[in-house]
């Protein structure tokens, strides 16, 4: 039985994993795929207090790196239910079941996708949702980026430097980004924005050949592209816990700064809490609150 079992191997989620392992509570991390979450995808995070220009892999390998030397457990295994007993709690993964007192959730969000017919047939094959992961695979040639938050326009920098062209196409003709974004994105002679659109069709054979951009007064029209890069947001992963905790019609799960879930003893941590601000720097924040409920509850609550 662990003390605490978190669930997502995050900034949140490792943040918490330190808290915990530092009152000395038996931790279990859960992790469906690599550690860090979403932040491994920034090149450089330039707004986290004290460590300016520090990749994302960097801070989430250093993270990690701390949680494990602190004691924490951290197995790569996909959550796929919870259950809550009078006494205990329970994790069920596609390949075990684990037993803990408290749980932290703190699962994060996904990529949305376009929820194009054949979008899911042309990922890796000229559709991407990871400009630092898969831009090297595109030097010379011309792409696309649908999006027009900080993710979207970071990457059409990013892959302006490999690429040939960069077509930045955003459903609206302001931008959702920060301005020192928008500025350099300006200075890119490499970079045509195409506003007002959206991607509507994706062609190929075997790969992505071209994309139909739709505008928003009815006009298409095709662009050759060997990649198309989506940022369009993300979805929080909470489907499978959401019988057991209540979530809002977005998905998120409801909870205050204080980090308490609809079950005592369950928090949650990071992107998939609804908040207003999702920022790295708010998302440890909620790892450090959440961890320091849960042992609150060890020591003052259960017995
Ligand atoms: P985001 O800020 O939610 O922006 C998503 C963008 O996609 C918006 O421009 C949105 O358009 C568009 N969009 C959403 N659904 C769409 C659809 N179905 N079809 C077409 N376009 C769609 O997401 P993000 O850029 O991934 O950023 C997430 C968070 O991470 C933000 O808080 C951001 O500041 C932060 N971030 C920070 C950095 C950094 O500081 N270096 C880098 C990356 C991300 P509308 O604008 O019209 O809604």
């Amino acid at each position: 039985m662990y003390d605490v079992i978190i669930v997502g191997a995050g900034p949140a989620g490792l943040t918490s994993a330190i808290y915990t392992r530092r009152a000395e509570k038996k931790t279990l991390v859960l992790e469906a795929m690599s550690y860090g979450g979403q932040i491994i995808n920034t090149l450089s995070i330039d707004n986290y207090p004290v460590a300016p220009h520090i990749s994302g892999f960097d801070f989430a390998t250093k993270l990690y790196e701390q949680a494990k030397d602190l004691g924490a457990e951290i197995v790569f295994e996909k959550v796929v239910n919870i259950q809550n007993y009078d006494t205990y709690k329970e994790v069920i993964t596609t390949k075990n079941t684990y037993q803990a007192k408290t749980i932290i959730l703190a699962t994060g969000a996904e990529n949305r996708k376009l929820n194009l017919p054949n979008e899911k047939e042309f990922v890796g094959k000229g559709i991407s949702y990871c400009a630092t992961c898969d831009g090297a695979f595109y030097r010379g040639k011309e792409v696309a980026v649908q999006g027009g938050g900080n993710t979207a326009l970071e990457d059409a920098l990013y892959l302006s430097d490999i690429a040939k062209k960069v077509y930045l196409i955003h459903r609206r003709d302001t931008f959702r980004a920060d301005e020192t974004f928008i500025q350099q994105v300006k200075l890119k002679a490499n970079i045509e924005l195409v506003l007002n659109s959206t991607v509507t069709q994706l062609n190929g054979n075997d790969t992505l050949e071209s994309i139909v951009v739709t505008n928003c007064d009815g006009t298409v029209k095709t662009i050759p592209v060997d990649g198309l890069f989506v940022a369009i947001g993300r979805v929080p992963e909470t489907e499978n816990f959401n019988q057991l905790i209540h979530t809002n019609d977005f998905g998120y799960v409801i909870a205050g700064e204080d980090c308490h879930t609809n079950v005592d003893g369950i928090y949650v941590a990071g992107d998939s809490r609804t908040k207003s601000v999702r920022q790295l720097v708010t998302a440890t924040s909620d790892g450090a609150v959440a961890a320091i409920e849960a042992i609150h509850y060890l020591n003052h609550v259960i017995i």
